[in-house]
């Protein structure tokens, strides 16, 4: 079991993020549950990394070529694979884990998570999607999706399912007992 973290390449300006990060990698390795993440050392995917490293977990990385002078690539996890585009990095992070889950962080975080969550409402996967919503971080987003149901754009049972919480430990469970609403057909990853 293998959960892909999404996460800021920033700290952000609170400590409360940093202390978020550190409980999720903590939760993760006593779970036995691997990490998938962007493979670098800087702002909050660095410091979830390290607490699953340091806790005795298994942490894969995957980096671009052109990414790793700038996301100081990390050289002391269980596995590191360096590709050379952003597709290919999504889709071997895709291809690695079990369910996705964002924490706080800027436009490539938020692009990833959007995009998980939207190839699920698809059903290019049955993956669970996560938001952790430390500190209100995701308050005015999640306020924001509200309207876009209520504007007639999104269903209810699509929004259901990416699933909010702002506990770590709750959130990890419930995308453990995660059931996918059932659509027609759902399509194979070699369709995408
Ligand atoms: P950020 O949330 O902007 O700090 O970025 C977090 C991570 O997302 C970093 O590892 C970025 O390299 C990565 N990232 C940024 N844009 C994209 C993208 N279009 N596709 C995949 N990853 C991205």
């Amino acid at each position: 079991m293998r959960i892909c973290v999404y996460l800021g390449s920033s700290p952000g300006r609170s400590p409360v993020y940093a202390q978020a990060a550190e409980r999720v990698g903590a939760l993760l390795a006593e779970r036995g549950i691997g990490l998938v993440y962007g493979g670098g050392t800087v702002g909050l995917m660095g410091i979830v990394a390290d607490a699953v490293c340091a806790a005795g977990g298994e942490v894969i990385g995957v980096i671009p070529e052109a990414l790793r002078a700038r996301e100081h690539d990390h050289q002391g996890i269980t596995e590191l694979h360096v590709v050379k585009t952003m597709h290919e990095r999504k889709a071997m992070m895709a291809k690695f884990a079990d369910g996705f889950l964002c924490l706080p962080g800027g436009i490539g975080t938020l692009e990833e998570i959007f995009e998980a969550w939207c190839w699920s409402q698809l059903g290019y996967h049955e993956k669970p999607c996560g938001l952790l919503n430390v500190n209100g971080f995701y308050t005015p987003m999640a306020r924001f999706i509200d309207q876009v149901v209520e504007e007639g754009f999104l269903q209810p049972r699509h929004r259901a399912m990416l699933l909010v919480d702002d506990d770590p430990g709750v959130l990890l469970d419930r995308m453990a007992h995660y059931l996918p609403p059932k659509t027609e057909h759902w399509l194979g990853a070699d369709d995408v």
